[in-house]
Formats: C-alpha cells, structure tokens, sequence
C-alpha cells in the first residue's frame, strides 16, 4: 500500500492512513484502502514462481536447482535462464512450457524457477 494517496473526492493529496481507512482532512472524505488488496488476492490462482510472484506467459524465468529430463541424461542446471516461457494447464506440476537453449522443448515446474 502506498504511504501517500490522493483523496478520491476533493483530490487533496495530504489523505492520511487511520487503520483500516484513508482520511481526506480537507473535505471529511474517508475511504477504505483495502480495495488494492482485494485485487491482488483475485490474482492469487495464477501460476507462481518459487519466491510466490506471478508468472505469465513471455516471461523469462532463472531455473533454481538442477533438474534431471526424464527419459534423458541431459540436465538442466540451476541458474540456467529460460526466455519467453508459455504457461499450461499440468495435473502432473509441469505447468510451464518452454524452449531452453542446447535442450530444446520441455516443461518446467514453477516452483522450481524464480523470475527475473
Ligand atoms: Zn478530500
């Protein structure tokens, strides 16, 4: 939440924080600044990194620890960058779709990368 907020109703910009609610001192105006918080939470059923930061498709992700390709001898190592990934639907975890550079094609599991 931010420290400074504009009074919605007169536009004054010297609105205080008092608990729960922003007070305008200048026109009696008092709103509720939890409207901001709310709208993170609806974002919360998105894809998550490991630090809980949202993931969307076409961003680049730093993969945090090793991790061995089934069915293959390759690994992909931890801190290995990973550009323009595209997010999926997985029962199975592998909720991030993405090309990785001298791999190819595989998908990745989001708690295992963070955003860069
Ligand atoms: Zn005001």
């Amino acid at each position: 939440m931010p420290d400074t907020m504009k009074c919605p109703a007169c536009n004054s910009e010297h609105a205080y924080q008092d608990r729960d609610l922003w007070v305008c001192p200048e026109c009696g105006h008092e709103w509720s600044g939890a409207a901001d918080a709310l709208a993170d939470t609806a974002q919360d059923a998105g894809v998550r990194d490991a630090n809980g930061n949202a993931l969307a498709d076409g961003d680049s992700v730093i993969v945090i620890k090793d991790l061995k390709i089934k069915g293959s001898s390759s690994v992909v190592k931890g801190g290995t960058k990973v550009r323009n990934i595209r997010l999926q639907d997985a029962s199975d975890g592998h909720n991030i779709a993405c090309k990785i550079d001298g791999i190819g094609a595989m998908n990745l599991k989001s708690e295992f990368v963070r955003k860069t």
